[in-house]
């Protein structure tokens, strides 16, 4: 089912999450231990994250370099069938633009069809760590709009080679959205100007970054309705959990800590301590996200569900 059907046939707010696939050598079970805590809060979509291949360079025999490509994770698509083979849920991969051309992108929605999968979050990804700005594949997007905009035309029944009309696909598209702007955009008008175009080329839901601070995501929603983007903009929500994410999520995510946070941040002294404000945190924002009526709280879990169960119990 689509996730903008679990919306509009929801009375209250609905629980999601999202999930990393595990490093490499690891096995499904992995991810159905991530899963089962949180299942007893009924989710209708769980997002498994995608990441790209990096490329280490390796000295050959004869001193020359050769750039080797190496995936670190498995890729989403077989993650999402175990999902939807295993529970009563609706899995929603992640598809990025980045290391895919359009022929690699198009074979990725196919599998995912076959699969009876409805949904895709379209992103554009981020540079990988041997570029300083994010560089396309050579036959691939650029921006996320652009793969929203193939997407598009799959379900139009257009596919890339075939010069007739194939059976369309039917995916509901999901786009990200920064209440505290995208880190490379010149500004948040701009950002959301790109954003708008995102949803006029086929988005049907958004998906935010992580925030901490409410009123960002509600100012956000206020200038995303002021240019006429009318989705649903479900809040992406991570609860803090030890001392190394208080200085990595600001860095990684360009997000910020509102004060009253950062200040009993400043007074923790291990990650248990850490555990128990991220914790409190977390309960606080969802509590007022789900009394102002957002459609749905999306949790970061990256690879812990123990905070949003905690949280989750708290609130569903
Ligand atoms: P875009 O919408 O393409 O925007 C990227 C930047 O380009 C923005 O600054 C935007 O303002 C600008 N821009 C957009 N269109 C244009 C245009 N036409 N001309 C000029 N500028 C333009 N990354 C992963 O690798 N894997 C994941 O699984 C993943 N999951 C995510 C889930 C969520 C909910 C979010 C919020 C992010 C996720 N990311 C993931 C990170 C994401 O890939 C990065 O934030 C990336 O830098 C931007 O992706 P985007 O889809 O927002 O890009």
């Amino acid at each position: 089912m689509k996730v903008t059907d679990h919306i509009s046939s929801a009375k209250d707010t609905l629980f999601s999450f999202e999930i990393l696939p595990p490093l490499k050598g690891k096995s499904i079970q992995s991810i159905y231990d991530g899963i089962d805590p949180l299942m007893e809060f009924k989710p209708k979509f769980v997002n498994v994250t995608y990441h790209r291949e990096e490329f280490v360079y390796k000295e050959r025999e004869n001193g020359l370099l050769e750039k080797i490509s190496i995936r670190k994770r498995p890729g989403t698509v077989g993650i999402c069938a175990a999902i939807m083979n295993k529970y009563d849920v609706d899995a929603v991969p992640h598809l990025i633009c980045g290391g895919f051309s359009k022929e690699e992108t198009e074979n990725a929605l196919i599998d995912l069809q076959f699969l009876g999968i409805d949904n895709v979050l379209a992103l554009r990804g981020d540079s990988i760590k041997t570029e300083s700005n994010f560089r396309p594949h050579k036959d691939g997007h650029e921006f996320a709009v652009d793969l929203i905009k193939q997407i598009g035309e799959m379900n139009n029944g257009v596919y890339l080679m075939d010069d007739i009309t194939l059976e369309p696909t039917d995916f509901c598209i999901g786009a990200a959205g920064y209440p505290e702007k995208h880190f490379e955009a010149m500004n948040l008008t701009t950002d959301l100007q790109n954003l708008k175009a995102k949803v006029d080329a086929g988005a049907e839901y958004i998906v935010t970054q992580m925030f901490f601070d409410n009123s960002k995501y509600f100012a956000f929603v206020d200038a995303c309705r002021e240019i006429g983007i009318t989705v649903p903009i479900i809040p992406g929500l991570k609860p803090i959990k030890s001392m190394t994410h208080i200085s990595f999520l600001p860095k990684f995510f360009h997000i910020d800590y509102p004060e009253e946070l950062s200040k009993e941040l400043l007074k923790c002294k291990n990650n248990e301590h850490v555990d128990i404000v991220g914790r409190d945190w977390g309960i606080h924002q969802s509590k007022e996200l789900k009394a102002a009526g957002v459609p749905c709280i999306h949790y970061y879990t990256m690879s812990n569900s123990s905070s949003v169960k905690a949280i989750a119990k708290e609130i569903f």
